[in-house]
């Protein structure tokens, strides 16, 4: 797609081009956890119809994959009703990106003093929801499309580092999102031993944990070496006896012995987050588990309340994301034709 169409009527056809192509890698990659482009690809799609909405707003339909998250929950499991959303991320590829997101959080907070940012690892795996009640693990769902998910209770159950019981002086009812992934070298084992026994292998560790983690026999998701890192907390019944920052709720979650991410962060001021990315993405070869970027959301919760949401992602947060590691081994040809 070199030559861009200057008539707004080519505009139009290559913005419904692109809406419906990304229904469709999104069906493969959600529901299917079979994506036949690489992300880098969908990426710049993505961004491609973003940008076509952004500069002609009646381009901007309602059903966009720009205005939704993820894919549909599947009939085959029981659905469930998130109480809150479980919504996306917005992204940064650069670090005039990630300065403009700043700037855009300032301005809006109006705020002349510095703003701490929680830094935290961009785990490359799924998102699961898991209710707490009485310290009891009772319910753990996928994300599905944001409104409703999929009910991946038993197959959370034999996730390790997930526990079944809380410690502690826990919230009566508490909803905790984490991603679940495949460490890399389990991931490699995993393959190994599949493709020796003539079984489906998977393209990348991202893939296995989604795909692992919505099977219907749990027996299978027992097999699989799953792990759980929590990132945040959704519904909760007792707001009052919660710390007042992202990152000392974090550290709650882990008193109460909820798995989190070694590598957590908080950075005292905007531009500091530039030295955490570089950190971070030098040492992306030696974490255990496979990331894509790293995120960053403002720390103090109140802040985080006062900026909202737009209608896919908290207006608080972004994912900054590292160059693309790896393509998909095999790639389907996409016309870029309209
Ligand atoms: P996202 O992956 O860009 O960001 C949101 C997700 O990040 C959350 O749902 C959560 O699961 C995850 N996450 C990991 N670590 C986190 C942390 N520390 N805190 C908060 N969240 C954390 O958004 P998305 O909507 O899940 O997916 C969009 C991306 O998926 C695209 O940018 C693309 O790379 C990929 N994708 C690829 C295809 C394909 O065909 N290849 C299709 C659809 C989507």
């Amino acid at each position: 797609f070199d030559e861009t169409p200057s008539a707004p009527q080519e505009l139009a056809k290559r913005a419904a081009y692109l809406r419906e192509l990304l229904t469709r890698y999104n069906c493969e990659y959600y529901e299917l956890d079979e994506p036949s482009v690489p992300d880098a690809e969908y990426d710049r799609l993505f961004r491609e119809l973003q940008q076509l909405e952004q500069e002609y707003p009646d381009l901007m339909h309602a059903d966009s994959p720009t205005q939704k998250v993820g894919g549909q929950a599947i009939d085959a499991f029981t659905q469930v009703a998130h109480e809150a959303p479980m919504l996306s991320l917005d992204n940064a590829f650069s670090d005039e990106e990630f300065d403009a997101f700043a700037k855009r959080v300032a301005e809006r907070l109006d705020s002349a003093q510095d703003i701490a940012f929680c830094c935290e690892p961009k785990l490359d795996g799924a998102a699961v929801s898991i209710l707490y009640e009485n310290g009891a693990l009772i319910r753990a769902a996928t994300r599905g499309d944001g409104q409703t998910g999929e009910d991946i209770t038993a197959n959370v159950r034999t996730i390790r580092n997930v526990p079944l019981q809380l410690q502690g002086d826990y919230p009566q009812r508490l909803e905790v999102r984490g991603e679940v992934f495949m460490p890399t070298h389990a991931f490699e084992q995993y393959n190994q031993k599949a493709a020796a026994a003539g079984e489906k292998t998977f393209a990348n560790p991202r893939n296995a944990a989604a795909g692992s983690l919505r099977q219907l026999d749990s027996r299978i998701t027992a097999r699989r070496p799953l792990h759980f890192y929590a990132y945040s907390m959704g519904v909760v019944s007792d707001d009052a006896a919660l710390e007042s920052t992202h990152f000392d709720r974090l550290k709650q979650l882990q008193s109460w012995g909820l798995p989190i991410s070694e590598e957590v962060k908080v950075v005292e001021q905007a531009s500091d987050c530039h030295a955490y990315y570089q950190d971070i993405l030098q040492r992306r070869e030696q974490l255990r588990y496979e990331i894509d970027g790293i995120v960053l959301k403002v720390n103090a919760i109140a802040l985080q309340n006062d900026l909202g949401f737009v209608s896919r992602a908290p207006r608080w947060a972004i994912a900054w994301k590292f160059p693309a590691q790896e393509e998909l081994t095999v790639i389907r040809g996409v016309d870029f034709q309209v």
